[in-house]
């Protein structure tokens, strides 16, 4: 496949660059990483300590546990990754962080079709407040959970993003058939061997009527939907009844 233009690529600042590739350097991440699918540089965000002790955290004003990234290093940090002919400054610039806006599917989606971000790293407990702003950092959380570090959470927002790029997934699965992509989990799957243990594959799916099929999966697809995750339902719902907008001329 030809591609046009630079391609997508993530740049993540981190105390921990050994971490990666890691997940990202195997099966179908992996595979496109070493074609030139994608790029990936991973900068150790000590690089850019001044002292002799190579500091990059102190301990929180106002007193408490831990310690907190220095506001200094990790912008020094961020400045020397964003310079250069081959890294545009409107790349999305992102915090791995537990008090972030969740991560969604549509996210992921704009991410994927833009220039790749960069991705901060957390670690201890946070980053210090005036880099954040300072820098426009955009916080992001994988979930209501938290994490010694950014990496995971980073290598997370990373995976999803590479499996969109072109070429990645190959023409068989696009993905606009998966979870979130219409505001619905995704329909259950089966495979041979026809039975087992007793429990065949419903019947329509070897009908080889693919109406049918379609209709059988929007089906449980609502119903996994409306009993695991009523949030998306009510959210799908709502968009549903909102009138189109009509603008005229
Ligand atoms: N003290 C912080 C708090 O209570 O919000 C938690 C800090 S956590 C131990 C260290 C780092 O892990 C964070 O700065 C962030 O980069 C990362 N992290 C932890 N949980 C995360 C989550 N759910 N999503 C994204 N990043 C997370």
């Amino acid at each position: 496949m030809t591609l046009v233009g630079p391609i997508w690529r993530a740049t993540v600042l981190t105390l921990f660059p050994e971490m990666f590739p890691g997940p990202l350097g195997v099966s179908l991440a992996g595979k496109a990483l070493a074609s030139g699918l994608w790029a990936l540089e991973a900068r150790d965000i000590r690089d850019s300590a001044t002292d002799r002790h190579r500091s990059v955290d102190d301990t929180p004003a106002g007193g408490g546990p831990g310690m907190v990234l220095r506001a200094d290093v990790l912008a020094a940090a961020i400045d020397a990754a964003d310079c250069g002919p081959d890294r545009p400054e409107d790349r999305p610039r992102l915090l791995m962080s537990p008090r972030g806006r969740p991560l969604t599917q549509s996210q992921v989606v704009e991410l994927a079709a833009g220039p790749g971000p960069l991705v901060v790293c957390g670690r201890f407990e946070g980053v210090d407040q005036r880099v954040i702003a300072a820098r426009g950092l955009q916080e992001v959380s994988i979930g209501d959970y938290v994490l010694s570090g950014g990496e995971i959470a980073a290598m997370a927002l990373i995976d999803a993003c590479v499996r969109l790029l072109p070429g990645v997934m190959g023409k068989l699965s696009s993905g606009a058939d998966e979870s979130f992509s219409d505001g619905l989990l995704e329909y259950p799957q089966y495979t041979r061997p026809q039975e087992f243990e007793g429990q065949p594959i419903p019947e329509i799916l070897v009908s080889g009527d693919h109406a049918k099929v379609a209709a059988w999966r929007l089906a449980e697809a609502e119903a996994l939907t409306k009993a695991r995750r009523p949030d998306l339902w009510a959210a799908k719902n709502s968009r549903q009844k909102q009138p189109k907008n009509t603008t005229k001329g």
